[in-house]
């Protein structure tokens, strides 16, 4: 049987291209988890999710209705959370960078993520094509702006009969990079409780967290029998709760109250 390697990372400075440009383009968009305050505050009443996709690749409405139930559970919208949908040609070949993603974002989205008064605008982009490591499913590279790759999600649907199917795996990875721009775990903050997974930075510990930090071989196990992470554990929705209220300190923020 085929071991299929399931991974999820997060960019930060340092890591991709030009350390300087690197951190020109950190400080312009910000980094996973910079916008949180944003989504979790009612101050900006309405969120709207950009989603960008090239043909073959639109994610399944179950995928984007599950989106939008977790994110309603934590980030207070009195206006709604709405989602308007491109097909678009990004011009990229294969084995996509963080740069890449940062670029293709730049490129086709609407608004930046401020722009509109009243609106809280992030990015969802599904690209044809891998990322330069094909055993990653999703990126999010700044405080707005998440990639998921199709053609890997396809790749690590098991053989048939075993679970998950890839449209179950989409739809944890869709939340789990979301929950990076949420600042999961410990982006931005730091949780009074110990579920950040040492070896993992920015992962929980915890296999029942969507936030968990990848599946291996042990995971394969867990996903056959079905059970695929797609929500946030209490760890992870306390934490939010904490930024909201004002109990859990939270830096590298785009927008403030
Ligand atoms: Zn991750």
């Amino acid at each position: 049987m085929k071991i299929v390697f399931i991974s999820f990372v997060i960019l930060l400075s340092g890591m991709s291209g030009c350390f300087e440009d690197s951190v020109i383009t950190l400080e312009d968009r910000g980094r996973p988890g910079g916008l949180v305050v944003a989504c979790l505050s009612p101050s900006i009443p309405k969120m709207v999710l950009e989603i960008d996709y090239e043909e073959g690749y639109r994610p399944h409405q179950d995928s984007i209705d599950l989106l939008k139930t977790r994110l309603l559970q934590v980030c207070d919208k009195p206006e709604g959370i709405t989602f308007e949908f491109s097909q678009v040609d990004f011009g990229k070949s294969n084995s996509l960078t963080a740069d890449d993603i940062r670029e293709m974002g730049s490129a086709f989205r609407e608004h930046s993520p401020l722009a509109v008064e009243g609106e809280l605008r992030w990015h969802v982009l599904f690209p044809e094509g891998t990322y330069q490591d094909d055993s990653v499913l999703g990126v999010a590279v700044d405080a707005s702006t998440v990639a998921l790759f199709g053609d890997s999600i396809e790749e690590a649907e098991p053989p048939i009969f075993a679970r998950p199917s890839a449209d179950e795996i989409e739809k944890a990875v869709l939340v789990h990079e979301i929950g990076h721009l949420l600042g999961l775990v410990n982006l931005v903050y730091q949780s009074p409780v110990d579920h950040e997974d040492p070896e993992h930075p920015g992962h929980s510990n915890n296999e029942d967290s969507v936030m968990y930090w990848a599946v291996e071989t042990i995971g394969i196990a867990q996903f056959i029998s079905g059970t695929l992470p797609n929500e946030f554990d209490q760890d992870d929705l306390n934490d939010l709760a904490g930024i909201s209220d004002g109990t859990i300190e939270v830096k590298h923020q785009l927008y403030q109250t």
